[in-house]
């Protein structure tokens, strides 16, 4: 069956009151943009809190689909059959061939939904939805009306220039389009958390930039490329993402160097977080998403959680905090990421990581260590901000 149309359904924005246009808007800009990657021609539409997409040419459905499908704000897709008003007799005959086609197994039961936006069609609703229903019957004797819990629900809509046919609803990722609720910076490393973590604030409408620890030589440019790969798989939903790429190396050794080697990890992951505060006030982020997990490795520990936290003024946003492992492997698999994120290269060097690190850091124990540092660690971290490489990930 060819759809010359999907409507496009949306819940939570449609609620905003005053602001709604600002969604709506929001969200025709995403579908636009993720459609220019898709072959063909598409005209992108607000009506009557509806979003329309258009097609004017040859396309390709599953295409469309995934591209819509992984933008944040679309709660469901409609795929319509648009056809112009040529009578009642007509239109009887297409609803019989949309059923022909789109279900190759019929459904049980089913309701007609009819609805005229044109008051002059010589049927109102309820006479279209009883006619219909019959031919309906006639057509396919196997099926049987249920008012309450259809199998189809046939929606027939006749609008002033054309009618609409469609029945099926793909669900979309839900969510809140990309930029109508501010900016973040997301610690992104090469593993199977953090990618989960900007997905899923991405996902309340938050537009994302990225940091990354990269540890020449210690970790290989193929770690590197692997992280740029995990922010273009985060990027199909949410949007480009500035991905900064901060020269650890230095401040790694020199922590290495001066500090006990059971609080290395502490150490290094408050000035992770320092330097990603910095950086995300220079972007104008509001925030900081880590992919922490209470409990997982001995720095995600409660006293480790709030060890590293205390650097922050910003608000530290650690969304799959209560997921278990296994919980967030899941959603990796759905939304992408997981692939990349098993391959094997190492996003921090294991040598910087102590046999038994303290899993419950003393705060002021770690003050005083850092204390050691205070001779050069200034200027290293004014360095590694110096030399930030930004990629664009789209
Ligand atoms: P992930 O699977 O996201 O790598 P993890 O379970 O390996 O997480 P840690 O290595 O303790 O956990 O890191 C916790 C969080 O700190 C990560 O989710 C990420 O947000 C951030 N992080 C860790 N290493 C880096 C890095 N090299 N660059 C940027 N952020 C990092
Ligand atoms: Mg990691």
């Amino acid at each position: 069956m060819t759809f010359q149309a999907f409507l496009i359904k949306y819940a939570e924005i449609g609620i905003k009151g005053k602001n709604r246009y600002i969604f709506e808007d929001a969200l025709v800009k995403h579908i636009r943009r993720a459609l220019k990657r898709v072959e063909g021609n598409f005209n992108v539409s607000k009506a009557m809190g509806r979003i329309y997409v258009n097609v004017e040419s040859n396309y390709d459905y599953d295409e469309v689909m995934e591209a819509l499908q992984c933008i944040f704000g679309i709660v469901w897709i409609c795929p319509v059959v648009q056809i112009p008003d040529h009578g009642f007799e007509d239109l009887s005959k297409r609803v019989v061939e949309y059923i022909e086609q789109v279900y190759p197994e019929k459904p049980k039961t089913f309701k007609v939904d009819s609805r005229r936006s044109r008051k002059n069609y010589p049927l109102n609703s309820q006479e279209m939805n009883r006619e219909l229903g019959g031919i309906i019957l006639d057509a396919f004797p196997d099926m049987r009306v249920d008012v309450h819990k259809p199998e189809m629900m046939l929606h027939i809509e006749v609008r002033e220039k054309f009618i609409n046919i469609y029945s099926k609803e793909i669900p979309g990722p839900g969510g809140m389009p990309i930029g109508t609720n501010g900016k973040a910076m997301l610690l992104l490393s090469g593993g199977i958390d953090s990618p989960v973590a900007g997905y899923m604030i991405a996902k309340r409408g938050v537009f994302l930039d990225a940091t990354y620890f990269h540890a020449p030589p210690y970790t290989s440019e193929r770690a590197k490329q692997k992280v740029v790969d995990l922010a273009k798989e985060v990027a199909k939903y949410s949007g480009p993402i500035r991905l900064h790429i901060v020269n650890f190396t230095d401040i790694q050794l020199y922590i290495y160097d001066k500090c006990p080697h059971e609080e290395l990890t502490i150490i290094m992951r408050r000035y992770m977080m320092r330097i990603a505060e910095e950086l995300a006030k220079r972007s104008g982020a509001m925030g900081l998403v880590t992919g922490e997990s209470i409990g997982q490795v001995a720095s995600q520990t409660m006293q480790s959680l709030a060890a590293t936290n205390e650097v922050c003024t910003m608000p530290v946003f650690r969304p799959v905090i209560g997921f278990d492992k296994q919980e967030i492997v899941e959603l990796a698999v759905k939304i992408g990421t997981y692939e990349t994120s098993i391959q094997p290269f190492e996003d921090c060097c294991t040598i910087f990581v102590a046999k038994h690190p303290v899993t419950k850091p003393n705060i002021n124990v770690i003050r005083s260590s850092e204390k050691k540092l205070e001779e050069k660690i200034d200027a290293m971290v004014q360095e590694a901000l110096d030399t930030t490489e930004i990629i664009l990930c789209e």
